[in-house]
């Protein structure tokens, strides 16, 4: 019996890496999801048996924390996901500075302490720190409450270079007098979290998925760290498994702009200018009923989703006009760019909410060699990811990976203006003599063409 805590760890333990799994694919990521939520409540109470603790305070905390996720998850726009996602990273990374804070106190106020639990502690502070910070200067950029372009000054680097030298030399300040050192704990708290902000002003623009994954990681990194400072097996075997998935998603990203973590972190690329010519040519408008003819005689059409389609939440009319297209006998299929919409796999998610196949989806690296052959590709609400100008140097997009879209045989292009998209770089795409623009919100466009079919 004395075990059992431990034993419904290993259980919770395998519900993570299960649900984890399953993650992994759009048709079971919601199972995956429930699963480890079932996970986290064994665990949970394994702790509260283990813990033996009054857990009147518990009780209020989670009622109240249970409460306000619930209600967020009901209220907060699917478009405002991103954010969300964001924010959570950042409370992760708050909650593991407030167990390294409190086991601080602890040592500080004359209990137990160790070497190794002081060295824990200076992890958890340092990486939860700069988690929360970093996540909410992602928050601000991605809810547009400050500007999405790099910032950088002269000397950034030796700045942060020195910062984190000095939250170190705290840390070690503390290691030889962890009593009467508590100054330089808050020193070290504060330092961690300028250092979150500073790291994450200089990425920007289309890189922005890069540190969203990152910060992810980080939140795991620095849950594994609180784990080891208070012993718990759980929280060290879920913080790596999520620190180790953010670092392969932070790793995906990377290669879907074709650029090295380095590059991301420093080059601070779009800092001054997103580049990119400005495009004065006439770009050729159609109707929804133009564009009902071209879709009605293609015997291949690709549709690529973007951050629009998240915006209009025209996933299911989308959905609704690929089958009506199949029933045409046109072969259909989604082609969804891994950095599309304002988090990573926000395109699937949405697509898989439209119980779009999931056979039906395509990767850019399987598409884009025999693109010329597609018939009609539809750009619903996506630029960055389409935009020629990535393959032009001087750009901030350059060297990203793009969906072709522009060798098809036709493009038909969704959205409500001529304005470039999250990066900032003007399109030629909607200006090549073989693209169609379909102006207007991307719901209500498709609303028409599905009209024109079913009339
Ligand atoms: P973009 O953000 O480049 O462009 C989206 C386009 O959607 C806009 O140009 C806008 O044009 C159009 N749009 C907006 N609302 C509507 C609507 N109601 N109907 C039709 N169109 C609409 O999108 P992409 O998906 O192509 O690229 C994603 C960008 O975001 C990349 O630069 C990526 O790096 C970045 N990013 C991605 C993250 C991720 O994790 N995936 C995280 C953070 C950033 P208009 O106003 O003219 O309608």
């Amino acid at each position: 019996m004395a075990n059992l805590p431990n034993y419904l760890y290993i259980v919770a333990s395998i519900f993570f890496i299960y649900g984890l799994k399953m993650l992994g694919k759009a048709h079971s990521a919601r199972k995956g999801n429930m699963i480890s939520a079932i996970g986290m409540l064994i665990a949970v109470v394994a702790t509260l048996i283990m813990a033996e603790l009054d857990i009147k305070w518990i009780l209020v905390g989670a009622i109240i924390g249970s409460a306000i996720g619930a209600a967020a998850a009901r209220l907060v726009k699917m478009t405002s996901m991103p954010e969300m996602v964001g924010l959570f990273n950042g409370f992760g990374g708050l909650a593991s500075l407030l167990v390294g804070w409190a086991e601080y106190h602890r040592i500080a106020t004359g209990g137990p302490s160790s070497l190794f639990t002081l060295v824990a502690i200076g992890a958890t502070v340092l990486i939860g720190g700069i988690t929360f910070s970093g996540s909410m200067i992602a928050y601000a950029k991605l809810a547009e409450k400050i500007s999405g372009k790099p910032v950088l000054f002269k000397g950034q680097q030796l700045v942060n270079g020195a910062l984190l030298l000095a939250a170190v030399a705290a840390c070690v300040v503390l290691c030889l007098n962890p009593t009467s050192m508590y100054a330089a704990f808050i020193g070290m708290v504060v330092v961690s979290m300028v250092l979150g902000v500073l790291v994450t002003i200089p990425i920007g623009g289309a890189d922005m998925p890069v540190v969203i994954a990152l910060l992810n990681s980080y939140s795991g990194l620095a849950a594994c760290a609180a784990g080891f400072v208070i012993m718990n097996n759980v929280l060290i075997v879920a913080g790596s498994l999520v620190g180790a998935s953010g670092i392969i998603l932070t790793s995906i990203m990377c290669r879907a702009m074709n650029r090295s973590l380095a590059n991301v972190m420093f080059a601070g690329v779009g800092a001054t200018a997103a580049g990119g010519k400005t495009f004065t040519g006439e770009a050729k408008t159609v109707s929804a009923t133009d564009a009902y003819l071209m879709l009605e005689a293609a015997s291949s059409v690709v549709f690529v989703p973007g951050y629009g389609m998240a915006v209009a939440q025209a996933q299911h009319v989308v959905k609704e006009l690929g089958d009506l297209l199949e029933e045409n006998g046109c072969e259909v299929s989604y082609c969804v760019h891994p950095v599309a919409g304002r988090m990573p796999g926000h395109m699937n998610v949405l697509l898989a909410e439209a119980d779009v196949p999931y056979e039906q989806l395509v990767e850019p690296g399987d598409v884009n060699p025999t693109i010329t052959n597609v018939d009609v590709a539809v750009v619903i609400g996506a630029n960055d990811v389409v935009n020629p100008s990535a393959r032009e140097e001087g750009t901030a997009l350059y060297g990203m990976p793009i969906i072709d879209v522009d060798n098809a045989r036709v493009c038909i292009v969704l959205k409500r203006s001529l304005k470039a998209g999250f990066a900032g770089v003007e399109n030629p795409l909607f200006f090549a003599p073989n693209t169609r623009m379909l102006l207007g919100d991307a719901k209500a466009s498709i609303t028409s063409v599905v009209g024109e079919f079913k009339g």
